[in-house]
């Protein structure tokens, strides 16, 4: 992958050789997420993007804590989807005004520790707004919340759809009077609307009709808002390319319809900060996941590289994640990185699995990987998102995985 340069047959990540960066670290498996490619994302996207639209970073994809922080001190604010995430984002230096609160089923006590913070929640159903305006009534403290809302649309052709239909996310626009209502009811400090159709989408096209869509639907709702809008969360779902054939996201397009939308806010929603929230599109890119062969099988002809992690701690690139049909994460031989004129003789076709007891947990299957052996380093790129936090690491009492930022 060609965000992580190649030294004297060394993928380097962080400015290190993978050789030193394990030796680093300390032990294998382990995530290394490189900070400067982290900088280098964010300021892309403030290149293409109008300055109007401010950038959350939606904490869920990699809730590490120093990969928070870093990502806390680049963009404009920080997406929340437990009490958990919660604290680690204020433990990371964000600021609560710039946090803001969504997931179903919030429980009470979250409820109350966002409104202690003076988070912004973006609530999901009518019975948060009551236990909202129970803790500012305890507290003395605004409740300020915005409504998610499950818009009448989807974001075409995405990978997990999020919103339209029936859906746990949100409140049906269907049941938004109700909401307006009982937020004017209990006095609460209405701020706006959020709006999440879909996730991991390549397709700007698709991205910017759903934006549109998300606009136009906020348009319509504020005329009936019990307040002026002064936050409007238009959704996210850019796409990273994990799989052979895919193009990485063109965000020209997407910046062009983000501000045209920027002028017509200027006059139809002129309070209103637009806000566009990602998760792996920040730091999917950013991270590797590094585990070492431990031993070498030839099994009836095909040879098995098994390593010291797998499923336990990647769930997505062994295929379990969200997957239809299994396909590979892209994967190298860290240490092994071939040269342009290598041999054919060089590279042989390895499945690369990790140690537990199922044939689930597999990281590369009938791939041509450069010959390896016990001791070297098998590499799986695209892996700063959905990692460590997203995997089963009880199962089977492995070691857990150690996280690096370099
Ligand atoms: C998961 C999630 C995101 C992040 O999705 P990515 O695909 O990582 O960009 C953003 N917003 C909400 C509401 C989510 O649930």
């Amino acid at each position: 992958m060609d965000q992580f340069p190649v030294r004297d047959g060394q993928l380097v990540v962080g400015g290190l050789s993978l050789n030193q960066l394990a030796a680093r670290v300390g032990s294998t498996p382990f995530y290394a997420v490189d900070r400067q490619l982290l900088r280098d994302r964010v300021a892309t996207l403030r290149a293409v993007l109008p300055a109007e639209v401010k950038l959350h970073y939606a904490m869920k994809a990699n809730p590490m804590p120093a990969v928070v922080a870093c990502m806390a001190g680049l963009v404009d604010g920080i997406d929340v989807a437990s009490g958990g995430e919660l604290k680690v984002a204020l433990d990371a230096g964000a600021d609560p005004a710039e946090i803001s609160f969504a997931g179903p089923g919030k429980r009470d006590p979250e409820l109350r520790q966002a409104v202690a913070s003076g988070v912004l929640v973006n609530v999901e159903s009518l019975r948060e707004l009551d236990v909202l305006a129970a803790a500012s009534a305890e507290f003395g403290l605004p409740a300020r919340v915005a409504l998610r809302v499950n818009p009448d649309f989807e974001l075409k052709g995405s990978g997990m759809k999020m919103g339209g239909g029936p859906k746990q996310f949100g409140i049906d626009v269907e049941q938004l009077a109700e909401a307006f209502a009982r937020i004017r009811a209990l006095g609460l400090a209405f701020e706006g609307f959020h709006l999440f159709a879909g996730s991991q989408n390549l397709k700007a096209e698709a991205i910017c009709e759903a934006q549109c869509k998300a606009y136009d639907l906020a348009l319509r709702l504020a005329a009936e808002a019990p307040a002026p809008l002064r936050f409007l969360n238009l959704g996210g779902g850019f796409g990273i390319p994990y799989f052979p054939g895919e193009q990485r996201l063109d965000l020209a397009p997407i910046g062009a319809n983000l501000a045209a939308l920027v002028e017509r806010a200027k006059v139809e929603l002129p309070q209103a900060e637009l806000v566009i929230e990602l998760g792996r599109y920040f730091v999917g890119e950013a991270g590797v996941y590094v585990t070492r062969v431990v031993d070498r099988k030839v099994s009836r002809g095909q040879v098995y590289l098994v390593c010291d992690g797998g499923l336990n701690h990647h769930l997505s690139a062994s295929g379990n994640f969200g997957q239809v049909i299994r396909k590979n994460y892209p994967v190298a031989i860290g240490n092994r990185m071939p040269a342009v004129d290598a041999p054919e003789a060089a590279f042989e076709s390895v499945m690369a699995v990790g140690p537990l007891c199922t044939p689930l947990d597999t990281l590369a299957e009938r791939m041509r990987l450069p010959v390896a052996d016990v001791g070297d380093l098998v590499v799986v790129f695209q892996s700063g998102a959905y990692g460590a936090s997203a995997s089963p690491q009880a199962f089977l009492g492995h070691p857990v995985v150690t996280e690096v930022l370099v």
